[in-house]
């Protein structure tokens, strides 16, 4: 569905998202390939319309979390290679080679199950081994006790029948963070990870063709993680203290319109519960933009937003479907115009801060009814709208 409303949008921008892959390739350098993170519709930012730009410009890998957002790839003319990192259930081992598309492999259950499925129709599924260094989630356990376990269930994957082991990778759970248990806890993380793949490698005679671990905070922070290929997600989009340091730029432009203005007295109760109480004489903009668009109702009477005049504070409860933002200075702010949720002149890092989280929960909130217009060399190429119709 094409949309032609100008209310409430977010800009994408393909020259920000082709800065901020030039800036990390040319950081990891020419031999260490790039897997571009693109799950959760690419952060919000559109994973068809982002694993294209990714595609035209000679990324190596894609990774997504289950089937359905790898088979959206496949169906939009996506070509390149793509992982599954999550788990993708055994009836659907033949849609997977069907599609060339790589699975991760976290378990011996899994690997027995992906091996039996690959054997019937005679075929090699592609997989990509996990190993659970410290992050606790997927993967083959290998700290510690379960170092011997861990590396014999996983030369026993590599060398199931039907199952063709390109790759083996782990994921850091605090390269991100700078405190020196963080940095002891990732050298850890990534010590074992080697140790493990020499272990592994040595049993099987053979060299994995691609190790990998670095996300945004390790793409950053610890070269020494780059290995044979990176895997940033939020980094490419521009977000994040380290994506500022690196110049990368934001990619996502959060805008909407004022829709009503209105003039109280003082002593006027402001949305849902009278929160906010205006003290003086009040000049009030309403925006059509709420919760249901993904403006965490936790900003509520704590943010400031951004007019053609500076920065105007976000006062009461922020509602379903509307704001109210303060705009009694701001005299040329009028019916229509734009206002800057976050972007490249209010940034989303110090909005995800007030939240109490992550620039990456705020992108992925960014809802359906929420147009997409995306710009390449500043004009727009595609608008799209996921409602239906
Ligand atoms: C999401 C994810 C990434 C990307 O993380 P960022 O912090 O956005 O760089 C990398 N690897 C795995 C396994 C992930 O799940």
């Amino acid at each position: 569905m094409k949309s032609t409303l100008r209310r409430t949008w977010a800009e994408i921008d393909f020259d920000a998202l082709k800065h901020n892959y030039r800036q990390l390739r040319s950081r990891v350098g020419e031999d260490v390939k790039f897997l571009g993170v693109v799950k959760a519709d690419a952060y919000g930012h559109g994973s068809v319309q982002v694993s294209r730009v990714l595609q035209e410009l000679g990324a190596d890998y894609l990774a997504v979390s289950s089937l359905d957002e790898a088979m959206e790839l496949r169906a939009n003319g996506i070509t390149m290679p793509v992982m599954i990192l999550g788990h993708t259930p055994r009836e659907e081992v033949g849609k997977l080679i069907e599609n060339n598309i790589t699975q991760t492999v976290t378990c011996m259950a899994k690997a027995v199950e992906y091996s039996e499925e690959a054997c019937e129709l005679g075929k090699n599924l592609r997989i990509h081994i996990k190993v659970d260094t410290g992050m606790s989630r997927l993967g083959y356990l290998c700290d510690g006790n379960y170092f011997g376990t861990g590396v014999d269930g996983i030369v026993e994957a590599c060398q199931m029948p039907g199952l063709e082991a390109e790759g083996i990778f782990t994921h850091f759970s605090m390269s991100d963070e700078d405190k020196a248990e963080c940095v002891e806890y990732t050298e850890h993380q990534l010590k074992l990870f080697k140790d493990v793949i020499s272990a592994v490698e040595e049993k099987l005679r053979h060299k994995f063709a691609i190790c990998h671990c670095a996300n945004t905070g390790a793409v950053a922070n610890y070269p020494e993680t780059w290995m044979d290929m990176v895997r940033p997600g939020l980094l490419l989009y521009g977000y994040g203290e380290y994506a500022e340091k690196l110049g990368l730029k934001p990619v996502m432009t959060m805008k909407t319109t004022v829709s009503t203005i209105k003039t109280y007295p003082a002593g006027t109760k402001i949305s849902y519960g009278g929160i906010y109480e205006t003290d003086k004489t009040t000049r009030v903009a309403v925006l059509p933009y709420g919760y249901a668009d993904g403006f965490l109702r936790c900003l509520s009477n704590k943010v400031e937003l951004m007019t053609a005049e500076g920065h105007a504070r976000q006062i009461g409860k922020i509602c379903m479907d509307m704001c109210m933002v303060d705009i009694t200075d701001k005299m040329s702010v009028e019916v229509g115009s734009e206002i800057e949720i976050f972007g490249p002149n209010n940034s989303i890092n110090r909005i995800a801060e007030l939240a109490g989280t992550i620039p990456y929960e705020l992108t992925c909130a960014v809802s359906k009814r929420v147009p997409r217009i995306y710009f390449d060399n500043g004009i727009i190429v595609e608008k799209e709208l996921m409602l239906r119709g």
